[in-house]
């Protein structure tokens, strides 16, 4: 009985054993099929104690089978088992068909025992009340065999996985999972061939049930041995365990390529996010990816140096790099590494990101936010950007830059009356013909609004004179809106670098300054930046912006300048004249500030107010009994524009309460031809309302009289200029002449401006001119003075001659 427990024990132990060894490979790493297999292999050879057991706890009847079909039949299996998990252990590649052969072989013992093949069977003696197993001969000897096949072929497996991993440098542990189990082969065997002859030599001394037991069982531990040896390759030799499991999780799922690169630039190791970037099929790369190939090209090459070069020093390399995949594809790859030193190599660690399709999006913005998305030049930013590294390139090349600022000439003006979309077009026009007009080279880019930048290199000054005279031939190109024929214009001002300034703040800022005085000297115009024009653009400045608060802050004021009947030598009139008083400025002319109110848009709340106080004006006066007197108003073009202003005009003369007689517009020709059609019928509907026109500054200009016959004019001013000469010129005397008999023949009454000398006066009204206004008759001055010598009768006033 104590032989009983004594073999129980003996056999129950290892039996334990092994299904928790099985159990607890299987836990340490479930996804992994090489643990799942382990386990398998830890509980086919536990087989080998159950059946061993089942001879000693079950009824005699069934020990036998128990002894084998579970206990011997298991050897084969565990040694088919433990072939297939070997050579899965060791990477064998050979051919399958071959491989799964000699891995099935040891099963055919399991198949002829089960298949009572003759010989393939034991006897189980009862020995005076314990069993005692009697193999058949054949059955003994093809277990020897089939171990010595396993165990060589096993060996075979071992080794060839060993040099293969030596040779491509593969997992580090994976290497030393192999050495172990190896070495726990070697341990095996021993232990086989020696407790199997220490049994045999040791027989004549060994007596009693548990030196039978010890005999018998002893040699059987070698499976105990091999299995805590695989145990221990696999739980200590886990690459996957613990932190390596989360970096080959990352590996694995991580949509980011990643790679472990040598020094040669091969990637021993890879995963499918990396072999989709370099548009690899997706098989096992277990030879390693040649990556230097895909660095061929012009982009790739210098990083190739930089990975060289990194890699001496382990420096981390942080870099983008264009490549071509073996699809073709360009690919903009961001590269992140680090070194990492494995089975004594030194790798790169190396992170690939696809960032083609961020970098395009990225370029788009970068579009967007330098282009002008309406000419398609680049714009202010664009400008600051482009800057520096061309003033880098001329002050290195030791060559000029010119920077150009044009300035459309009343673009405003053409905004307002035509519309935002013809604006447009203009703009578009205007870049289409700076571009055309400048060497490829020119940055051009439009600033904002009607402002073009163009910068340029130069040999010398002069050449910029000439790219500025053909940008401005250039915008004459006539243009077509709305079916109709336009010019544009522009006034430009240059600055160069280094002369001008260093930076381009600076430089823009004196072009800007030098185009300013050049539309101030009339349009059309280059100018050369200069220190002193720089005092003309401050003031020209100032002006800009005063102008801005002059209206709610009362800075202007009206002066009214008699006009007289020639013949009666009395006051018919008087012209409304604006005068401002700027704080900072002192009084400004209104030929300075008047161009740039209509420029700026502010002539329009100006114009209004000079209409508001002419005819408030006109009331005090009316009130005072001067009935017949004409107060007239200059208007600008961009009032005539406006369609609801002679509406605007009808309220201001009711708020007025005065006769709608008393008012005169002076509209100049120039104003009045803008836009024909629109100032034409504003012009009849202020006829209309009773309001009388005169036409400004004739004689200067188109002076086309049938032209002005179109228009309901009831004045004509002839201009101060063409009066200034009529006494010495006769030339001008004749032109004089002519206009006042066309004007009566069209029942016009002409007014002479401008007449300083008794001599014009009186050869006007030789002429038959009936009105006169100039300083001869008086200067434009406050409304109080006109009304004291509105009082006088006519006595300053020269006599008739
Ligand atoms: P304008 O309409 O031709 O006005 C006549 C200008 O000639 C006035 O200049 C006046 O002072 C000046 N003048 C008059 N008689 C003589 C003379 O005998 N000799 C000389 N040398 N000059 C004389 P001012 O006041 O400087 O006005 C200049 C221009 O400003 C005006 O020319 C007119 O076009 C514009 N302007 C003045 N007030 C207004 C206004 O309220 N609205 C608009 N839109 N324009 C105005
Ligand atoms: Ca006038
Ligand atoms: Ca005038």
């Amino acid at each position: 009985m104590d032989s009983m427990i004594t073999n129980i024990i003996f056999l129950f132990i290892p039996f334990v054993i092994l299904i928790g060894f099985g159990i607890e490979i299987y836990v340490k790493n479930p996804s992994n099929p090489m643990n799942r297999d382990t386990m398998i292999l830890m509980l086919s050879l536990s087989l080998f104690f159950l059946g061993g057991l089942g001879v000693y706890v079950l009824p005699f009847e069934y020990a036998r089978p128990s002894a084998l079909y579970v206990k011997y039949a298991s050897v084969f299996f565990s040694m088919s088992i433990g072939l297939a998990f070997f050579s899965h252990v060791s990477r064998i590649r050979m051919n399958r068909a071959l491989l799964r052969i000699l891995r099935l072989l040891p099963m055919a013992g399991a198949a002829a025992i089960y298949l009572r093949m003759p010989g393939m069977t034991l006897l189980l003696e009862n020995n005076g009340g314990w069993p005692v197993e009697q193999l058949d001969s054949r059955l003994w000897i093809l277990l020897q065999l089939t171990a010595a096949y396993n165990f060589l072929l096993m060996f075979v497996f071992l080794l060839i996985g060993r040099k293969q991993k030596r040779s491509t440098k593969r997992r580090f542990k994976e290497t030393q999972r192999l050495r172990i189990m190896l070495i726990g082969s070697v341990y095996t065997v021993a232990w086989a061939l020696l407790t199997t002859a220490a049994g045999y030599a040791a027989e004549p001394y060994l007596n009693g049930p548990f030196h039978a037991a010890l005999r018998s069982e002893l040699p059987a531990y070698c499976i105990l041995v091999w299995a805590l040896t695989v145990r221990y390759a696999m739980v200590k030799y886990d690459f996957l365990a613990a932190a390596g499991r989360k970096f080959e999780l990352l590996f694995r799922l991580s949509n980011q390529g990643i790679a472990l690169v040598n020094a040669q630039g091969t990637a021993v190791e890879s995963n499918a996010a990396l072999h989709r970037i370099l548009g690899l099929p997706n098989k096992d790369a277990a030879d390693g990816i040649d990556l230097v190939p895909f660095l061929q090209t012009e982009e790739a090459q210098p990083v190739k140096q930089l990975f060289v070069e990194h890699f001496a020093t382990l420096t981390p390399i942080q870099t983008e790099l264009q490549i071509t995949n073996l699809l073709r594809e360009t690919l903009i790859l961001q590269l992140d590494s680090d070194y990492i030193e494995l089975d004594e190599e030194m790798l790169c660690y190396l992170v690939v990101r696809d960032i083609t399709e961020k970098k395009h999006t990225e370029n788009k913005l970068r579009k967007l936010a330098y282009q002008d998305s309406l000419t398609g030049l680049g714009n202010r930013a664009f400008f600051f950007e482009s800057m520096p590294p061309l003033l880098d390139g001329a002050g290195s090349g030791g060559h000029l830059l010119a920077l150009m600022m044009a300035d459309l000439d009343q673009f405003k003006l053409i905004n307002d009356t035509l519309g935002h979309s013809a604006g447009d077009q203009v703009l578009q026009h205007v870049a289409r013909q700076i571009g055309r007009a400048l060497p490829e080279q020119a940055l051009v880019v439009r600033l904002g609004g009607d402002e073009f930048a163009v910068c340029i290199g130069l040999n010398e000054e002069a050449e910029a004179f000439q790219h500025a005279e053909r940008v401005m031939d250039a915008l004459q190109t006539p243009l077509e809106l709305f079916g109709k024929i336009y010019t544009v214009s522009g006034s430009i001002g240059i600055s160069f670098y280094p002369e001008d300034g260093s930076a381009p703040e600076e430089l823009l800022r004196n072009a800007d300054s030098a185009m300013y005085v050049a539309k101030q000297s009339g349009r059309s115009r280059y100018y050369r930046y200069t220190p002193s024009l720089k005092a003309l653009a401050e003031r020209h400045l100032s002006l800009f912006n005063g102008l801005g608060r002059a209206l709610e802050n009362e800075e202007f004021l009206l002066h009214y300048q008699p006009q007289i009947d020639i013949a009666a030598r009395r006051i018919v009139g008087v012209e409304a004249l604006i005068r401002w008083d700027s704080p900072e400025l002192g009084r400004v002319s209104p030929d300075q500030f008047i161009p740039l109110a209509e420029e700026t848009g502010a002539i329009l709340g100006i114009g209004d107010w000079v209409l508001r106080q002419a005819l408030g004006q006109a009331r005090l006066w009316h009130a005072a009994g001067y009935t017949g007197l004409t107060v007239s108003v200059n208007l600008s073009a961009n009032q005539l524009q406006n369609p609801h202003f002679a509406g605007r005009v009808a309220e201001l003369i009711r708020d007025a309460g005065v006769p709608a007689s008393m008012l005169c517009l002076e509209i100049t020709e120039s104003a009045a031809i803008t836009n024909v059609d629109k100032s034409l019928s504003i012009c009849r509907e202020l006829t209309e309302l009773g309001v009388s026109l005169a036409i400004d500054d004739f004689g200067i200009g188109y002076s086309s009289l049938s032209m002005m016959n179109r228009f309901p004019f009831r004045y004509i001013k002839i201009d101060r200029s063409l009066i200034q000469n009529i006494v010495a010129d006769t030339r001008d005397a004749d032109v004089a002449l002519t206009i006042i008999e066309l004007a009566s023949r069209l029942k016009m009454i002409v007014i002479a401006e401008g007449v300083e000398t008794p001599e014009q006066l009186s050869l006007l009204q030789d002429f038959g001119c009936q009105e006169a206004q100039g300083y001869l008759i008086g200067r434009p001055v406050e409304a109080d003075q006109v009304t004291a010598l509105l009082r006088q009768d006519t006595p300053t006033l020269p006599p008739a001659a």
